[in-house]
């Protein structure tokens, strides 16, 4: 049986507004909003959509980097969500994170050797000066940095060397669990590649679960074994690699896979430009979410919220639409929505 690393189930984070003479709450800005999911050993789970969707958001929280509004988090079996700080301070252990910006992500003032060691001293992991060298030593190996780079700052190394460097920093913690957030949005083309070559590579390696947070499909196709797609603070769909690339159930991730290269000369994908701008999530709109730029709209739309469901097996989609006949859905049959609507 595979091993749950991570089960996140009904997480809401909501920002409140203050504003008027006592600074009460007059509104939230309801950034997650009931998002459910969970990832095995070994598993990349890769968290996709705009910017301003809420998937940082989810992975600050399962980080529990902020208190949560509702919902649950288990960790290896323990359940996280509620645990007071001092109670779950040995458990960070398990979870470590890798953040976008290399340049601002390191401390400028520390060594690559003291970087490395801060968390493995943190977590008590070395028995003594010896051990704390050679973890050091196989960390840089690792991510096939050269040995005797550990003395170096990290101004004196590359965008993709940094990242290297944040990376070897959240293995020194030997966790079960990384939170990639938007890891290699800020590398060049050719070493964005390099540094998800090596992820894969700890990953199969180390047996490590991922959530790769990122705006970049193509860089999720290429690399994740199931995708879900958020808008507007909820998963509107998820699916294993495949099947959502291949024939995704949810106008939203319809359009945004048209939007994605195809890495074939001459060929086309039919590109569906999304109209209007993404709602605000202080006021989402009722029914789903999605139907103020959803080209398939139709009335059940404004009313009533589709609920995520299977739609296949392991393939859940949260639109009206899967419960059509097949021969009438426009998703399954590449009927562009002109022509649905006309059916
Ligand atoms: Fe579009 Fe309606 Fe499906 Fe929402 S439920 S994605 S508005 S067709």
């Amino acid at each position: 049986m595979t091993q749950t690393i991570l089960d996140v189930t009904d997480l809401k984070k909501h920002f409140p507004i203050r504003g008027g003479l006592f600074g009460t709450t007059v509104a939230n800005v309801f950034a997650v909003d009931g998002v459910s999911f969970s990832i095995a050993k070994g598993e990349t789970l890769s968290l996709v959509g705009e910017s301003g969707c809420g998937k940082s958001t989810v992975g600050k929280a399962v980080l529990r980097l902020f208190p949560l509004t509702a919902g649950q988090v288990v960790l290896n079996g323990t359940r996280i969500d509620d645990m007071p700080a001092g109670t779950l301070r040995p458990l960070r252990r398990q979870m470590q994170v890798v953040f976008q910006d290399p340049f601002s992500s390191l401390n400028p003032r520390m060594r690559v050797r003291d970087i490395l060691a801060e968390p493995i001293r943190n977590f008590g992991l070395a028995k003594d000066k010896a051990d704390l060298d050679r973890r050091i030593a196989e960390l840089m190996d690792k991510v096939r940095l050269p040995r005797d780079a550990v003395g170096r700052w990290p101004h004196e190394f590359s965008g993709g060397q940094r990242q290297r460097i944040g990376i070897a920093r959240a293995l020194a913690a030997e966790p079960d669990l990384i939170v990639c957030d938007e890891a290699v949005s800020a590398l060049d083309v050719s070493v964005k590649a390099q540094i998800v070559n090596l992820l894969q590579d700890l990953q199969s390696e180390l047996g490590l679960a991922m959530l790769f947070i990122s705006h970049d499909l193509a860089i999720v196709e290429h690399m994740t074994h199931r995708v879900a797609v958020m808008y507007l603070g909820k998963i509107v769909e998820v699916a294993d690699r495949k099947s959502l690339f291949g024939r995704p159930r949810h106008p939203y991730t319809e359009a945004l896979l048209s939007a994605v290269p195809v890495p074939v000369p001459g060929a086309e994908r039919n590109r569906i430009t999304l109209q209007g701008d993404v709602p605000s999530p202080i006021r989402p709109p009722p029914g789903c979410r999605f139907h103020t730029r959803c080209p398939y709209a139709f009335d059940r739309c404004r009313v009533e919220e589709p609920l995520l469901k299977d739609t296949v097996p392991g393939h859940l989609s949260a639109c009206h639409l899967n419960d059509m006949p097949a021969a009438r859905n426009p998703l399954l049959n590449n009927l562009p929505p002109t022509a649905f609507r006309a059916a």
